[in-house]
């Protein structure tokens, strides 16, 4: 059996991008970055078939992981559509393979969450919605949680990654939904760093709705809160 892996996102074991590309341009991105590093990779949204056959084939014999799909990109962007580079069907290859791997959990991070609506998710997939400001549309979260139980995500999660604007009131709303936090800052000197109170203050209202919270180290939080919702805890 293959022994988990280590990743430097902390909150995941290993990362896979079966599809990778995003166009919304973020201007802290991380993966944009690697691409300007290495000019192999690319920010155009792309199906890689031979990724998924080898996640497939390694995964089916690793020890229970979190696995982190599509960290160099958005598989559920406003560009994924019928005859695209990524269409909906690549999306449902995807899923497909993670059903057939139901000893780990995946999860998944979008800025486009509507995009989640059209998929059938299998059980042991956690969808998260990756914001800056700590504002996500409590609308969407009511629509998807209020899914049918059989096309509705296992869970589904907020990270603030990074944490670029203090949150409004509606993050209360949405801590009804989501079932774990992930809170991480910018990557690198010079950056911006959360200041605490706004963490203190998020954490308190995830808290204040039993929802688990998982700081990363670089968002600069004087304590280490390295809570897993129940479900992601694969250890052991
Ligand atoms: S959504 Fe993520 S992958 Fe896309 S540009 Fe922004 S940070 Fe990069």
């Amino acid at each position: 059996m293959r022994k988990r892996k280590h990743n430097a996102i902390g909150w995941t074991h290993e990362t896979r991008n079966p599809i990778g590309g995003c166009l919304h341009g973020c201007s802290y991105c991380y993966a944009h970055r690697m691409c300007d590093r290495f000019p192999a990779l690319s920010m155009e949204p792309k199906f890689y078939p031979e990724r998924l056959k080898k996640m497939q084939r390694e995964l089916a014999t690793t020890e229970p992981s979190r696995i982190f799909v599509g960290s160099m990109g958005d598989m559920f962007g406003d560009w994924v559509k019928p005859g695209a580079a990524v269409t909906p069907d690549h999306v449902r290859q995807v899923l497909k393979v993670c059903a057939k791997l139901e000893q780990h959990r995946f999860l998944f991070l979008t800025k486009n969450p509507v995009g989640y609506i059209q998929y059938d998710f299998p059980r042991n997939c956690w969808c998260g919605v990756s914001s800056t400001n700590g504002s996500p549309d409590p609308k969407v979260w009511r629509l998807i949680y209020g899914l049918p139980f059989d096309k509705r995500p296992m869970k589904i999660f907020l990270s603030l990654e990074p944490y670029l604007q203090r949150h409004n009131g509606a993050i209360d709303d949405c801590f009804k939904y989501f079932d774990w936090l992930i809170i991480g800052g910018q990557t690198g000197t010079e950056v911006f760093k959360p200041p605490v109170w706004w963490m203190d203050d998020v954490i308190r209202s995830a808290m204040l709705q039993d929802v688990p919270v998982f700081v990363k180290p670089n968002a600069g939080y004087q304590k280490i809160v390295q809570e897993y919702p129940e479900g992601l805890k694969v250890e052991g």
